[in-house]
């Protein structure tokens, strides 16, 4: 039977489409792009014609889009590219909520020399933007704030952020990769230098991202080797991974308006519902300023492992940011930089839809879950406190 998947912010299953279009390229048309030969070299277009549907989807220009192996890489490549394009500035700036792509590479560098600081959010994850043009002096190459909060779905005003690192003549990198392909991002009308996507979060394989780096942007590349992607980023090229990116984007373009409004219909009837029907709940996160597609929900006095085993006995995959369960030692730091209660952190569950979650999955969720909550609060043989919080 198949899973009820509602956990899409970790990944996407592969468009049917996008792996049709992929089989040719792992099958018979194996050769490399760079190769002399016709068999080998006709793939260059192939590719090229990629790089054209990703740069459509973003409003973007082909020569803009770099082919990289993830979201991490094109984070981390954003980064280092600005700090290295501007050898004399040894600051960066990122918030307290990135995905550790972001973060921890940030906290690398910093260990290297830099000074990195991380901007807070408040109690509905909106980011502190006073703090963040406090924060900006004469030393600070680069600022990477993410577009929208894998966790919570949080969108961020990236397009008044950008407009304002503009006049401050400060390099900006957004990532990006929650938000592409569920809400539309026009780089025309956004005046980020960078932004990161990564093709496994929008139907396309895992093992392929794109940065997107401004005409004009000092750009160092990271990954050094061979010429391909013009110099900027070596390697062979993942053709046929390359290939799906482009038919995801092509389809995601297509339908982006209306699947974001089928999404939040099906995401706030869920979200609705279920703080109805199961008492001491709450959600995490600005619900007005939040990706279509996430909800993050807090089921107090419950563990979220307890929470998502229950779910996985009924085929339902969600995920939680409890520590247990984010294969972490610490509970969510999304959730804690936003000073949720550690009663609320440990039963957090993050419900993620995509264009294939169905009406009647939706109904199923709503159905077992306030069963689920009630049973394990009775289980609990010490209610309430059980949960042993650490002084806040
Ligand atoms: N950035 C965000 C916001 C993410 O959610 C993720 C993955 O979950 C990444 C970066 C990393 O992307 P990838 O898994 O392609 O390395």
């Amino acid at each position: 039977m198949n899973p009820i998947y509602l956990d899409n912010n970790a990944t996407t299953r592969v468009a049917p489409e996008v792996l049709e279009e992929m089989l040719p390229y792992l099958r018979d048309l194996y050769g490399n792009p760079s190769s002399m030969h016709t068999f080998g070299g006709q793939l260059h277009r192939k590719i090229e014609e990629a790089r054209e549907k990703v740069a459509s989807l973003l409003n973007a220009l082909p020569e803009e889009i770099i082919f990289t192996s993830c979201g991490t890489e094109s984070d981390d490549t954003a980064i280092m590219s600005a700090v290295e394009s501007l050898p004399r500035k040894k600051h960066v700036i990122t918030t307290r909520v990135e995905h550790p792509a972001v973060l921890n590479f940030c906290r690398h560098i910093a260990r290297k020399g830099y000074r990195a600081t991380f901007v807070p959010v408040n109690n509905l994850g909106r980011l502190d933007t006073d703090f963040l043009f406090k924060s900006i002096d004469d030393d600070t190459a680069v600022v990477s704030i993410m577009y929208a909060n894998n966790e919570t779905g949080v969108v961020f005003p990236i397009a008044g952020i950008a407009e304002k690192l503009k006049e401050r003549g400060v390099l900006f990198h957004t990532d990006a990769v929650q938000a592409g392909g569920k809400i539309p991002l026009d780089l025309k009308e956004l005046p980020v230098d960078m932004l990161s996507l990564s093709g496994h979060k929008l139907h396309a394989p895992k093992g392929i991202g794109v940065l997107y780096v401004r005409r004009g942007t000092r750009f160092s590349p990271y990954i050094i080797g061979g010429h391909q992607e013009r110099g900027r980023r070596a390697g062979t090229e993942n053709v046929a991974s390359i290939i799906g990116l482009g038919k995801a984007c092509e389809i995601a373009a297509k339908h982006i308006h209306k699947e974001a409004a089928d999404l939040k219909r099906l995401c706030d009837r869920l979200e609705t519902s279920l703080l109805n029907c199961c008492p001491d709940t709450r959600v995490n996160g600005d619900t007005e300023n939040r990706l279509p597609n996430t909800t993050n929900i807090s089921f107090e006095y419950v563990e979220g492992e307890a929470i998502l085993l229950r779910l996985n006995e009924f085929g339902i995959c969600a995920s939680s940011g409890s520590a247990c369960t984010s294969g972490s030692l610490e509970p969510s730091h999304v959730l804690r930089a936003m000073g949720i209660p550690y009663t609320a952190v440990h039963g957090s569950i993050r419900f993620s839809l995509s264009r294939y979650t169905t009406e009647k999955e939706i109904d199923r969720v709503i159905e077992v879950m306030p069963g689920i909550i009630r049973e394990l609060r009775e289980l609990s043989p010490f209610g309430r406190e059980k949960i042993v919080c650490p002084p806040e």
